[in-house]
């Protein structure tokens, strides 16, 4: 019988954690870190030692012998350096040390990170600095410092800086709102964020075979099988054994180290699989979500499988996606996107609401640009993920709030007059509908928005740090108008009506998959860009580089440095991708089909000679030497154009209007000749084994 598992004992026991440090510190030092996170000021070097200290003991029981400075680069995953806690004594000996100035400061060799050109080669070295608002944990017998990274010059190198800076932001200018509804206890605005992970899991035996999956993370070729997702079999079904043993392992895992994983189930696709964890700060939220997507892909080894993050494994079958749940929160646990149950609190609610529409509709570009990849090219608009265009769903009650509040009408009652904010009552408004479209990009969902561009491998940081910058923006300038309003009430009614009235072309409850959306969206004015190369540009345009700037979320520096590497980012997958298909093409798929193609030819010449009938294995013969020829013609031009690129700006779109196209149009020969083709022949496992293993 297997052990019983204590999860109250066991969750967050890796962590050094609030309560953790309550009992292992000075109440002096405890209060001063406490005071530190409440302002936002510095740790004196004497609280850092003390906590330092009480650290590494606590590390030490753990089996701890490093300890490492984990940050997050802008490639979007965490990277490490470990060192031991050892001090020579002198007499041939060591003790274990671990200072303050260890514990805050720390200077990795940074200069493979990129930097975007933030940083001269000559002057190549980046300094991390503790986040004491994220927890320390010990993994792997090492002690993890989460920690912001940047440049001798400063400016942030990382994901972790501008999110926490946009929480700042957000906040900043949510209170000022609520002081206006009289709210003069809230001391700070949270953003909360729960992310849901989709992934697949493949047996690691079969994976190992296929180059691509090897080197790109998803499948460059493959045939359909016969069988896709068409019955849907999969979505919510009995988990196999070997599958629940690896979620049960990864749940004990994450619960360790204090990651609230709460829900698990098959997804849509074969093979697929969704974990979430229960919301926290964003902040929080990221860690979490790296540390998920990082002990997903150890344990799945542990198990013998790979846990694949790609945004589109397989063609034909759903691919993967993060969906970001956002809200606002008060320090004291009130969500601001709740509808209320009197008047004033509808108000406020609807404030926000304004405020987060308008701001969608106004920075639509800069949000959607933070999904913008190429794994989640392959899967954005594709009847199975959100459509290219950001638009917001409301659900049905919320929408005739909205809808009365433009047209000044009567709302759903005849005899009520129209809705005045600050006066009715809001109708209920459902929190959980089933009815919710699953087709939109960004849906309300009682008391939270839901944004489901995100792609499966990407940090959750980047449509974090646009929600709460946006936000941060409508709220200031909602703020300025009633801060110097004679008349609050009037003010409000006529500034949420005019918000609401301006941006009302964001929202739609229609079908996002249909083709007659992007036809109504381009007429509404909104953005559609199908692929990263179209989109990224809108990323730096004059209005998001203000907005940023205007907020201290970025300096225009570190601002083009993330938009120098999404793009250097996306013209390196795409070379990646494009060079392992011409080698997987020349070294295993043509040499397969002409094995097979000489040996169905020697046995037509022996047939012959017999006299037997050949029709069939001619007409095969024909149909591959065919397709081998097109095979390689669609090689050779790969290759030509690959040889091709161009050096400049241009080389993004190159990537995705040349070299995409050639490894679509070598994929369609290649698929061809996998039906083709005895199977005893072909290289690697097929779709079939892969999906149905
Ligand atoms: P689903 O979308 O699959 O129906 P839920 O709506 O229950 O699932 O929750 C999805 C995610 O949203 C979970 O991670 C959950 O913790 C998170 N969530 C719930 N409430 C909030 C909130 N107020 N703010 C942010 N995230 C939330
Ligand atoms: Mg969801």
């Amino acid at each position: 019988m297997s052990e019983i598992l204590n999860v109250p004992q066991i969750f967050g026991s890796d962590v050094f954690n609030e309560a953790t440090m309550r009992q292992r510190l000075p109440a002096r030092i405890y209060n001063a870190w406490k005071e530190c996170i409440e302002t936002g000021s510095s740790l004196p070097l004497d609280v850092a030692n003390e906590i330092a200290d009480a650290m590494k003991i606590w590390a030490l029981e753990k089996g701890a012998t490093h300890y490492t400075h984990w940050f997050q680069p802008m490639t979007g995953i965490t990277a490490e350096k470990h060192d031991s806690f050892i001090v020579p004594t002198g007499d041939g000996r060591v003790i274990m040390d671990f200072s303050g100035k260890e514990l805050v400061r720390g200077e990795p060799d940074a200069s493979s990170f990129p930097s975007g050109g933030l940083r001269a080669t000559f002057e190549a070295r980046g300094y991390t600095a503790w986040d004491p608002t994220s927890c320390a944990f010990v993994k792997d017998n090492s002690l993890y410092i989460p920690t912001c990274f940047f440049s001798y010059t400063g400016e942030s190198l990382d994901k972790k800086t501008p999110l926490l800076r946009s929480m700042d932001e957000v906040s900043r200018e949510a209170i000022r709102i609520l002081r206006l509804f009289g709210d003069h206890e809230t001391k700070r605005v949270i953003p909360c964020v729960g992310a849901e992970q989709e992934y697949f899991l493949l047996p690691k035996d079969l994976y190992a075979q296929r180059e691509d999956l090897r080197l790109t993370g998803r499948t460059l070729f493959g045939a359909q099988p016969p069988k896709g997702q068409e019955l849907d079999d999969h979505y919510f079904g009995a988990i196999r054994t070997r599958v629940s043993s690896f979620m049960k392992d990864l749940d004990e895992q994450l619960w360790r180290l204090g990651v609230l994983s709460k829900t698990k189930h098959n997804e849509g696709a074969p093979c697929q699989h969704e974990l979430a964890p229960i919301y926290s700060d964003a902040n929080s939220a990221c860690d979490s979500n790296q540390l998920i997507m990082e002990i997903m892909k150890k344990c799945a080894a542990k198990h013998n499988l790979v846990c694949l993050l790609h945004e589109k494994p397989f063609a034909g079958v759903n691919g993967s996606g993060k969906h970001n749940n956002w809200s606002l929160s008060t320090d004291t646990g009130k969500n601001l996107f709740s509808p209320g149950k009197t008047p004033r609190q509808n108000a406020q609610f609807l404030v926000f609401l304004a405020a987060f529409i308008s701001g969608v509709d106004e920075y639509q570009d800069f949000l959607r640009s933070t999904a913008a990849s190429a794994g989640n090219d392959c899967r954005l608009g594709s009847s199975e993920a959100p459509p290219a265009i950001i638009s917001i769903f409301l659900g049905e009650e919320l929408d005739g709030v909205v809808r009365s509040i433009i047209d000044g009408t009567n709302y759903k009652e005849p005899e009520k007059s129209l809705l005045r904010i600050g006066v009715d009552v809001l109708p209920n408004i459902p929190k959980d509908t089933t009815d919710r479209n699953r087709t939109s990009p960004l849906a309300f969902t009682g008391n939270k928005f839901e944004f489901r561009m995100l792609g499966s491998s990407q940090s959750i940081a980047g449509p974090n740090i646009a929600l709460n910058t946006i936000m941060a923006e409508q709220l200031g300038r909602l703020a300025d108008e009633l801060e110097k309003a004679p008349d609050f009430e009037v003010a409000l009614q006529h500034l949420v009506c005019k918000l609401l009235t301006e941006h009302q072309r964001i929202i739609f409850s229609g079908n996002g998959y249909s083709d007659e959306w992007k036809v109504e969206a381009h007429r509404r004015g909104l953005s559609n860009y199908p692929s990263a190369a179209e989109c990224l540009p809108t990323y730096v345009s004059q209005k998001n580089v203000d907005l940023v700037v205007r907020h201290g979320v970025f300096t225009e520096a570190e601002f083009r440095a993330r938009y120098a590497i999404h793009l250097e980012s996306y013209r390196k997958i795409i070379g990646i991708e494009a060079r392992t298909m011409v080698d997987m093409a020349v070294h295993q798929i043509l040499p397969a089909a002409m094995r097979y193609a000489r040996d169905l030819s020697t046995g037509v010449q022996n047939k012959q000679n017999l006299g037997v009938s050949c029709r069939a294995d001619m007409e095969i013969l024909r149909k591959i030497s065919a397709a081998s020829d097109a095979l390689y013609d669609a090689v050779e031009t790969l290759k030509t154009n690959l040889n091709r690129v161009p050096q400049d700006q241009e080389a993004t779109c190159y990537y995705h209007d040349v070299i995409r196209m050639d490894m679509k149009n070598l994929r369609v020969q290649a698929d061809l000749l996998e039906e083709l083709t005895d199977k005893s022949y072909w290289p690697y496992p097929t779709y079939s084994d892969l999906l149905y293993y």
